[in-house]
């Protein structure tokens, strides 16, 4: 039967609707014109302002009410090329170097695009899109040296995937009760252990796991910002002599202050001899496994429990797309695992493959493997790899610069790809400079021309820029040196 051929549903003729268009060919017209104005929307990214404030018609545009009636394609099309495409936060510029994302890229686009296409619902079951997945999944493994048998899902991002991996840790240091019980049964007394440099996702992974933050010990960092292993010795100690039960260590691997790799192979041993779960929080830097300069500084990743780590970060993912990886893959399936009726596995035919919804939180899950997945294969690891070691080598170069200013002066030198420095020409008070760089900064932000952003590091107000990008050049941050300057002379 016809698309256009009626039926009769009671007396009345219905003619059946759906959401295909009337007429592929343009649909077709018009998605090839939105595939060339997208390249040279990303090829042209370079002389755009990474940012601009919207006016008011654009946001008035987003009031508007629910739309009742149809309007054609090509023109919804036409209103976002005016009110959406100018106005993005601007991290795929090569000059964006705020909080820590990726710069995205065209194949991974592609990707979202072609998984939509094809719509699978990465839940489960036994289907190409679920293949891509687990592939992708063994790929990671590999980078940051994992055993085949290892368990690992994906996420929206750093954040679910240390959700994820706090949890299994906690279910397998609660003896297993926990997930009937509760933590008031079994983990009233867990203590997770982290710098005082962690990041916030934990806080609100362990208010989640209903642990609270008080569970958290926030242990002090030593000169350059890595938590103080003796410390955490002492914390341990402390805990048990006060009958509570430490559970597990958060390594960091980069954090996102400064970039800072906690003593891994410190942490590991710790971890060993007292029987604690070693998560990794490697959003930052686990990927730092692939870049031949730098792969030395997480030495002992591969000794983890569990590892997250950010593909919509150092492999410029379109966001968004995390991953953790666990050790133990039945310690992960049984933190997870449900019997439904309505979701059996069969012995044949679709339901037959794994059933993907057992590794995290969510049943419906995207086909976010896809775009990750094509840009490996198109550009291979390597060079991965040494784009990473490129942007460690941009920010040294960029701490060199700031060295050879006598009006900067550094806050924290660059471990990996993150430069804390301020413009500082002397003689002014904390208040005085942190009102100049901040004005600095959102300067920099409405001219269009770089996005950093700010932080506080051992009380000092700084400007950083976290240089996780493949679309930058030297010549970018000698700009930004100049551009610095003469703003903070203009402002001071
Ligand atoms: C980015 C980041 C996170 C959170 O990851 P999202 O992908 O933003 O959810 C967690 N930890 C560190 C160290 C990070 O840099």
């Amino acid at each position: 039967m016809g698309d256009t051929v009626s039926h009769t549903v009671g007396a009345t003729n219905v003619t059946p609707e759906t959401l295909d268009p009337q007429d592929w060919r343009a649909l077709r017209a018009l998605s090839h014109r939105m595939v060339d104005d997208a390249i040279d929307y990303v090829a042209g990214v370079r002389d755009r302002p990474i940012w601009q404030p919207m006016p008011d018609s654009v946001r008035d545009y987003f009031d508007t009410p629910l739309p009742k009636d149809p309007q054609p394609l090509d023109r919804v099309y036409r209103e976002l090329s005016e009110n959406l495409m100018p106005y993005p936060m601007g991290n795929i510029h090569p000059r964006f170097w705020g909080w820590y994302m990726g710069a995205g890229n065209f194949t991974g686009a592609l990707g979202d695009f072609l998984a939509a296409v094809v719509g699978s619902n990465l839940g489960g079951g036994d289907h190409a899109a679920t293949r891509v997945e687990q592939q992708l999944i063994g790929w990671l493994k590999d980078m940051v040296g994992f055993p085949a048998t290892a368990g690992g899902t994906l996420t929206s991002g750093g954040s679910m995937a240390n959700l994820i991996g706090l949890a299994v840790a906690r279910n397998v240091q609660s003896g297993g009760q926990i997930r009937e019980t509760g933590v008031a049964d079994a983990g009233s007394t867990m203590v997770f252990y982290a710098s005082d440099q962690v990041h916030g996702c934990h806080c609100k992974a362990l208010e989640i796991l209903g642990h609270g933050n008080l569970a958290l010990r926030k242990l002090p960092t030593d000169g350059r910002l890595r938590m103080d292993t003796h410390a955490l010795r002492r914390a341990i100690a402390a805990d048990r002599g006060a009958g509570l039960q430490p559970a597990c260590v958060i390594a960091t691997a980069g954090t996102v202050n400064t970039g800072a790799i906690d003593d891994l192979p410190g942490i590991a041993k710790i971890c060993r001899e007292e029987g604690l779960w070693f998560h990794v929080d490697g959003c930052i830097g686990a990927l730092l496994a692939i870049a031949p300069d730098n792969a030395w500084r997480v030495a002992t990743i591969e000794q983890a429990d569990s590892i997250a780590l950010d593909p919509h970060k150092w492999l410029h993912a379109p966001f968004d797309v995390g991953c953790v990886l666990t050790r133990d893959r039945e310690a992960h399936f049984e933190t997870f695992t449900l019997d439904q009726e309505y979701l059996q596995k069969t012995e044949r035919g679709l339901a037959a493959g794994d059933w993907l919804y057992e590794y995290g939180p969510q049943t419906s899950r995207g086909f976010r493997a896809l775009k990750v997945w094509m840009a490996l294969k198109e550009h291979g690891v390597e060079k991965f790899g040494r784009l990473i070691d490129q942007d460690v080598a941009h920010a040294k170069y960029l701490a060199a610069l700031i060295g050879d200013e006598t009006d900067l002066a550094m806050v924290a030198a660059p471990t990996i790809n993150i430069v804390c420095f301020r413009f500082d020409p002397g003689q002014l008070g904390e208040q005085h400079l942190k009102r100049i760089n901040t004005e600095i900064m959102l300067r920099m932000q409405e001219s269009g021309f770089a996005i950093l952003s700010d932080t506080t590091v051992s009380g000092r107000h700084c400007l950083r820029v976290a240089i996780n990008n493949h679309r930058t050049r030297q010549s970018d941050l000698d700009r930004l040196v100049g551009e610095v300057l003469r703003l903070g002379r203009d402002i001071a």
